[in-house]
């Protein structure tokens, strides 16, 4: 018998008839004498709905208040899933964050979890109850109910897992696992069996977005064991499992996975003086703008004279180009300041290029091959991430799976 956090999305509640079947699936666990605690998000398109409406109201709503109105999609869920439950003959209680209560910092809208009194859900499981708690929301010392940021109930589910010691958090999803790469653009990508906290929080943050990335480092600190399931089969398959560490035993792949994004931006600042403090110069006003910078790249001086570049969120493109333009231009007497929105990421993703010399040169060449030019390189331990033009993502992403032998069952 284990103790089991279930998490399942808005899609996976979508409809009171997807509610029964997550009920059916609880029960079947149930049933074989695991204890439950069941995590589900709001109804897909609920947590949008709430929000737009708010901002019918008004335009920036007030953050307080928002959270008021965008955590009740989580309080509908709960009760309808306890009620599914006690239909298939299950005992079963809802409880909101602030009953539980999942205690978080005052920061609305973007709480942080701080503590999560575990007492009455355990009394609940000792109890024989299957115990339904609401996502994404929490309460702060004050007694104002907080959310936790959108795609938020996947850290609720991670935190509850870690404050009661659970042996598995499963996350149901509309997918059956973590893949090598989305198979909408490589049909032959493959559901990974594992793949590490590390390789994950690359994936994650790199645009593959299976599971809110707070929940991926969550789990990583308090080694909660993840496991992201498909809620649409009858029987659920293995899944994927995320580790905290690397099965020495097994022999992984070199690359796990290749991971892209399109809403990039690239920005140049060409011939400025290279002396200290001319980096801080550019970026300083860049980051009081609150633009989050991703890949940094300066190139060799010429004649004390050099280029800086840097990307953003496609979405920040326009205001990070203002800033330059009134902030910094004539401030440290750049000569030009170029930007090109259409341009894409792509990494390759894995543990094993620790070990393994000559990933990025295999990259390139094969980049090279399909006449595709590299604007722009980056790389860390485990990582190797490219920007080029958007145009070809697809090209890419599909040349590098097969390349690095992803196309393969392992
Ligand atoms: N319902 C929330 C959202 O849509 C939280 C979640 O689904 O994880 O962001
Ligand atoms: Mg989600």
């Amino acid at each position: 018998m284990a103790l089991i956090v279930q998490k399942f999305g808005g899609t996976s509640v979508g409809s009171t008839e997807r509610i029964k079947n997550v009920a059916k699936r609880v029960a079947r666990w149930r049933a074989q004498g695991h204890q439950l605690v069941v995590v589900p998000s709001a109804m897909s398109g609920e947590t949008n709905r709430l929000i737009s409406l708010a901002k019918e109201i008004s335009p920036q709503p007030d953050p307080r208040e928002l959270d008021v109105v965008a955590s009740t999609g989580e309080q509908v869920t709960i009760g309808l899933l306890s009620m599914a439950l006690m239909e298939q003959g299950v005992k079963a209680k809802s409880y909101t964050g602030a009953q539980v209560k999942v205690l978080t910092d005052s920061a609305f809208t973007t709480a942080r979890i701080e503590r999560i009194d575990e007492n009455r859900m355990r009394a609940d499981l000792e109890a024989g109850f299957v115990v339904v708690v609401a996502g994404f929301q929490g309460v702060d010392a004050a007694g104002n109910i907080t959310t936790l940021g959108r795609g938020g109930s996947d850290t609720s589910a991670v935190a509850l897992a870690a404050a009661l010691k659970a042996d598995e958090c499963q996350i149901y999803t509309a997918v059956d696992g973590v893949y090598t790469t989305d198979p909408r653009i490589v049909p032959e990508a493959r559901r990974l069996d594992t793949i590490t906290f590390e390789e994950m929080l690359e994936m994650a943050s790199l645009g593959s977005k299976v599971l809110q990335i707070r929940s991926v480092e969550f789990a990583g600190k308090y080694k909660v064991k993840l496991r992201v399931l498909s809620s649409f089969e009858d029987k659920e398959g293995p899944g994927t499992l995320i580790t905290y560490e690397e099965d020495p035993k097994m022999e992984k792949a070199v690359i796990s996975g290749i991971a892209f994004n399109h809403d990039e931006a690239k920005i140049t600042v060409m011939g400025v003086p290279d002396r200290p403090g001319v980096a801080y110069q550019i970026l300083g006003p860049i980051g009081e703008a609150n633009i989050d910078v991703d890949m940094i790249i300066q190139n060799a001086s010429v004649d004390n004279m050099t280029d800086f570049s840097f990307t953003v969120n496609r979405s920040e493109y326009a205001k990070a180009m203002d800033v330059l333009n009134k902030q910094v231009k004539s401030h440290i007497k750049a000569a030009d300041i170029r930007g090109d929105a259409k341009v894409c990421k792509v990494s390759l993703v894995g543990v094993g290029m620790r070990t393994h010399a000559g990933v990025a040169g295999k990259m390139f060449r094969t980049l090279a091959e399909e006449g595709i030019n590299i604007q722009m390189i980056s790389t860390s331990e485990i990582k190797v991430a490219v920007v080029i033009d958007e145009k070809y993502m697809e090209l890419a992403v599909r040349a590098l799976h097969k390349a690095f032998g992803l196309d393969q069952p392992q």
